[in-house]
């Protein structure tokens, strides 16, 4: 069977690109080796952060900006709640990339924020307990989005007759016919797609080993907790932001206002290097420790564990994203290898991906995030 586009991998990324291209009247074909959403890739886990003053460099903060409208027009469109605002805090000392960064990026596209010193974050957000020389940036327009939401939404949304959906079928190889039409054997079949969006997450690179892209794909634990004494109340979505939060240079941990009272909490990056199919997904008594040991230090809760996951980042060595076309073949698009920072940003990459499929002009220039870039 022949279609106009495939996309290879339906969770973030390929789900938007899905969504959009089904807006376009183009035939498209939706491959999965597993049923999406589902726990096995980069996308579970209840909750993913959504934030403007984007600590990791500004050239991000026009992205999101796009990506927070199209999230509202998806909510809309699909009538299900799929974010949260909680407004959000970076926290560190004040040399840290995570506060520094932030606020050089608000400074850069004049997004609204403050600065608040350790007394002033214990007051506005009590279940907080920075020490003396912790600064934190708060925006307002951060929050957190419901990742199985937006995948089914961008899913259910782009079904309609001219899409196919191939589910619990994995693609084993990719070839170019001398034409530049792609073919693409899987565990059921084989078809013919005139374009092709790869976007497959931590198995970016068992599709074209011959790119050699310098990925490392790394195991990363969550962990939920229940409250055990103190103040509920104050870790609600109500008093409580989104946070990120810098120790030191590598010590960096993340969470959530607590969700079905619940405390979600994980460590930012420094995960094992693992093979998606073998990584170890069991989490253990001293992660889970390690975790707990966080929140008794920085937070004014007692906690015990509830339950846990694991999910993977797939890392390039400057933590940018690579979404470019192949070398040997303009029709083959490569969109994923989002180190651990992508979530929020698929609702508009879903839109550049479905742009560049169809050889319309870009929303975003994507020239940072070229293969070149990771690969020179
Ligand atoms: C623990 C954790 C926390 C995170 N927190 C945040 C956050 O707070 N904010 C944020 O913005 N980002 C965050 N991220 C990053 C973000 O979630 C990812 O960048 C994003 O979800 C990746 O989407 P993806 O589409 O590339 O991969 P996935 O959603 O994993 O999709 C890849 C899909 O490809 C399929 N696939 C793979 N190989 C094949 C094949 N051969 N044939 C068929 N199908 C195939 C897989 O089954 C899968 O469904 C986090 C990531 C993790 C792991």
């Amino acid at each position: 069977m022949h279609y106009d586009v495939a996309i290879i991998g339906a969770g973030a990324m390929g789900s938007a690109a899905a969504y959009h291209l089904s807006k376009t009247g183009k035939k498209i074909l939706v491959l999965d080796q597993f049923e999406p959403p589902h726990t096995y890739g980069s996308s579970h886990g209840q909750s993913r952060i959504i934030r403007e003053a984007y600590f990791e460099s500004p050239l991000y903060v026009p992205l999101v900006q796009q990506a927070y409208v199209l999230w509202q027009e998806l909510e809309q469109a699909s009538g299900k709640q799929l974010f949260l605002k909680t407004g959000g805090l970076m926290l560190g000392h004040k040399d840290s990339k995570v506060f520094s960064g932030a606020e050089h990026s608000a400074i850069k596209w004049n997004v609204w924020y403050e600065v608040i010193g350790s007394k002033e974050i214990s007051k506005r957000f009590p279940a907080f307990r920075p020490d003396y020389n912790t600064v934190a940036l708060y925006e307002k327009n951060a929050g957190l989005l419901f990742p199985e939401a937006c995948i089914t939404a961008h899913l259910s949304l782009a079904s309609g007759s001219n899409t196919g959906f191939r589910f619990n079928e994995k693609v084993t190889e990719v070839s170019s016919l001398a034409d530049g039409t792609i073919s693409i054997n899987t565990t059921k079949g084989n078809y013919t797609a005139g374009k092709l969006i790869v976007s497959n997450g931590a198995w970016m690179t068992t599709l074209f080993p011959s790119l050699q892209m310098p990925l490392t794909v790394t195991r990363q634990p969550l962990c939920w907790f229940d409250f055990e004494a103190g103040n509920p109340e104050w870790f609600s979505p109500a008093n409580f932001p989104i946070y990120i939060w810098e120790l030191s240079r590598h010590n960096v941990f993340y969470g959530f206002p607590a969700l079905e009272n619940k405390l979600k909490i994980a460590i930012h990056h420094g995960g094992i290097e693992s093979n998606p199919d073998t990584v170890d997904r069991e989490v253990h008594r001293e992660e889970i420790d390690h975790l707990a040991s966080i929140i008794s230090t920085h937070f004014n809760v007692k906690v015990t564990y509830s339950h846990s996951s694991v999910c993977m980042y797939t890392n390039t060595a400057t933590e940018d994203f690579i979404i470019d076309r192949h070398p040997a073949n303009n029709n083959i698009i490569i969109a994923s290898p989002c180190s651990g920072h992508g979530f929020k940003f698929s609702s508009a990459i879903g839109k550049l991906l479905c742009e560049m499929a169809c050889e319309a002009p870009l929303s975003f220039d994507l020239s940072a995030f070229s293969l070149k870039t990771q690969t020179s």
